[in-house]
This record gives C-alpha cells, sequence and structure tokens, in this order.
C-alpha cells in the first residue's frame, strides 16, 4: 500500500516504535535512575486489543515495520501472544524486539515462533562487576538469553553498546571481537540527554568519531550496508563477518531520514525522541472512537512531526526517560 503518512518535511513514516511497558528488571545509569517508583499505573497501560487496534490503523495508514520496546518489554506478561496477533496484521511485514535479554533464555524460542524477525539486545560491558555497576544486573544471565536467542534462530542478533568515557570505552575492542566469536552485529552508541539521567551522563560523552579511529588504527574497515530501517551507518571488518554500525544522535545527527514515532505504554504518541510532542490516542480510544477517527488523528499527528531533536543546543529539554517514551 501506498505511504499515507508523510510529514511536512517530505518524511515518509513506516516505523513505529511500540514500548510495551516503562518498567524494567535492570536500572542502567543513563536510563532509569534507581529508586524511581513513578511508573505507569496498570489502568493506563494499552491493552493487548487497544495496541492490535492502532498497529492495524498503523498498517493501513503504510506503517510496515514495528519494534517492540521499553522499559524492558519482556518483563510485561505474554509478548509472545501480543507478537502473534502483530504479526498477523495487514501491512506489518517486519516485526523486531530490544531488549536487555535478562528474560531472553526463557522467551527467545517462543517469541521467534510467534513472529518476532529480529532482535537488539543492549550490552554496555562483558566484565561481570562492572556490568552490574552500569546496570545493577547480573552479565551471566544476558549472556545465557544471548546463547539461547542463537539457538532459537535468530541471526544475525544485533549487540547495542552505549559507549561512555572512563566507564567502558577500554571495552571497546574486546566486543569487537566478541561479536567476531558469536556472530553478532555490533553497534555503537551515543550517550543522549534523555531524562536527568541521561543528562548526567552526556558527562561521559564519548564522541563515536573517536571509536571509528581506533578501530581502524587495529582493523581494516570497510563501508557496508544493512537494511534494519534504522539511522545506524554501518562498515564491515575486513576478513570477517561483522559489521559494525555507528548510532551518531549527537556527533552527527540523521533526524533529515527519520521515519518513526514512538507509542509509549499509555497510549501517547511521540513524534520525536528529542522533543515533547505528543498526542494522546488513548484517552479519544476509550471514548469510542471509530477507526476511521483514529487513521484522522493519526495524520494530523504526524503532520506536527517536529523537524529534529535539540540535543545539543537544549540538553535539559526532554525531561521523560528514554524508558518512558521507548527507547
Ligand atoms: N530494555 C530494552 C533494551 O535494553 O534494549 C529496550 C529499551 S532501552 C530504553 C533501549 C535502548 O536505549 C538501550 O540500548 C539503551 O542502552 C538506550 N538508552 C537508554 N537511555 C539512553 C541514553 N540516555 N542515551 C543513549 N542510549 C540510551
Amino acid at each position: 500500500m501506498t505511504n499515507t503518512l508523510t510529514d511536512p518535511f517530505g518524511r515518509a513514516i513506516e516505523y513505529v516504535r511500540l514500548s510495551v511497558t516503562d518498567r524494567c528488571d535492570l536500572r542502567c545509569v543513563y536510563c532509569i535512575p534507581r529508586g524511581y517508583k513513578d511508573f505507569v499505573e496498570p489502568e493506563a497501560w494499552l491493552s493487548f486489543d487497544e495496541i492490535e487496534r492502532i498497529i492495524s490503523v498503523f498498517g493501513r495508514l503504510g506503517v510496515k515495520r514495528i519494534r517492540i520496546t521499553g522499559g524492558e518489554p519482556l518483563v510485561r506478561h505474554n509478548i509472545p501472544e501480543l507478537v502473534q496477533r502483530l504479526s498477523s496484521l495487514d501491512g506489518i511485514s517486519d516485526l523486531s524486539l530490544s531488549t536487555n535479554a535478562v528474560q531472553l533464555g526463557k522467551q527467545a524460542s517462543a517469541l521467534k515462533q510467534a513472529g518476532i524477525q529480529r532482535i537488539n539486545v543492549s550490552l554496555d560491558s562483558l566484565q561481570a562487576d562492572r556490568f552490574k555497576k552500569i546496570t545493577s544486573g547480573n552479565l551471566d544471565k544476558v549472556l545465557k538469553g544471548l546463547e539461547a536467542a542463537k539457538q532459537a534462530g535468530f541471526s544475525p542478533i544485533k549487540i547495542n553498546m552505549v559507549v561512555m568515557k572512563g566507564i567502558n570505552d577500554d571495552e571497546i575492542e574486546d566486543m569487537v571481537e566478541f561479536c567476531i566469536k558469536e556472530g553478532h552485529t555490533l553497534r555503537f552508541i551515543e550517550t543522549m540527554p534523555v531524562g536527568n539521567t541521561g543528562d548526567k551522563a552526556t558527562d561521559h560523552y564519548y564522541s563515536l568519531a573517536k571509536v571509528k579511529e581506533r578501530l581502524e588504527s587495529r582493523y581494516e574497515l570497510l563501508p557496508s550496508s544493512l537494511s534494519g530501517g534504522g539511522p545506524a551507518r554501518y562498515y564491515q571488518i575486513a576478513r570477517t563477518d561483522l559489521r559494525i554500525g555507528f548510532i551518531t544522535p549527537m556527533s552527527q545527527h540523521f533526524c533529515e531520514t527519520c521515519n518513526r514515532v514512538r507509542l509509549s505504554n499509555d497510549g501517547m504518541l511521540y513524534l520525536c525522541l528529542g522533543q515533547n510532542d505528543m498526542v494522546d490516542l488513548r484517552t479519544p480510544l476509550r471514548a469510542g472512537i471509530n477507526d476511521e477517527q483514529l487513521e484522522k488523528l493519526i495524520i494530523d499527528a504526524i503532520a506536527h512531526k517536529p523537524e529534529r531533536h535539540e540535543f545539543n543546543t537544549q540538553p535539559g529539554h526532554v525531561v521523560r526517560f528514554m524508558s518512558q517514551t521507548g527507547g
């Protein structure tokens, strides 16, 4: 179907990041603050029926890709059931999941069977004590989760590493070797000032241009392409299968090719990760609007998609945490 969701800057919106919960079983230093309790109450969570209805309208409007995220999506019960429901919707041809892998050991196979095609896993350190410091979690569980995902047939798995100066920047080469050995794709991400945790993390900002320089002194990097619908710029390490993506929202923003919006678990449609613009879909949905009205609401929302984020010029602008919008 032709894409009927085009924003005022000519960008076709074909990708929704769907946050199914703002809760998480980890506490990464740059994301949810430790001790944070102000989570969305269950009455406000979109039910699976409500999610299915909204996504079916997006599918009719030309959205093809859905990434399930959070918070940690796997802390919400019965995610494979939701996946199955979304995978049978008209127009939706690509269903993927972002996870910290803590619960993948138990769920990888059910997720694959239900229709998840691609998995991204966040992994900032391969050292158990450091992993615990950054995330408050258990590295072993994550490694077992990754193994289970491989066994279930996910390939390649994309590893996302947020690079932080003085925290894990000495592990860049180790992560490269780990991903070569395991057959994963590796993506480096710059810290973003989202919420006050993200603000503090930008004190540890480490430019990915420097990461690339470091890698070039050790490996031969060849330009590469990889489809995933996202903003990463890819290289391949010569004589290996490893592809490395650089996601540089700070040093080289990619807003001009932005193709996505984010639906939060309480039914707010966020139009840009780095702005506060949003439209409430939950209230009208629960007031009984029909599909035609829902379509119009979404089309009108896209007409207000901001041109770009202002992380560099207005770093304190986005007060919600990444987990609230769906990272
Ligand atoms: N729980 C899932 C996971 O771990 O991938 C999905 C949600 S998590 C919010 C999505 C991604 O956002 C993770 O890769 C995380 O590292 C990243 N993230 C969260 N806060 C960030 C920040 N302030 N700057 C850069 N990346 C951030």
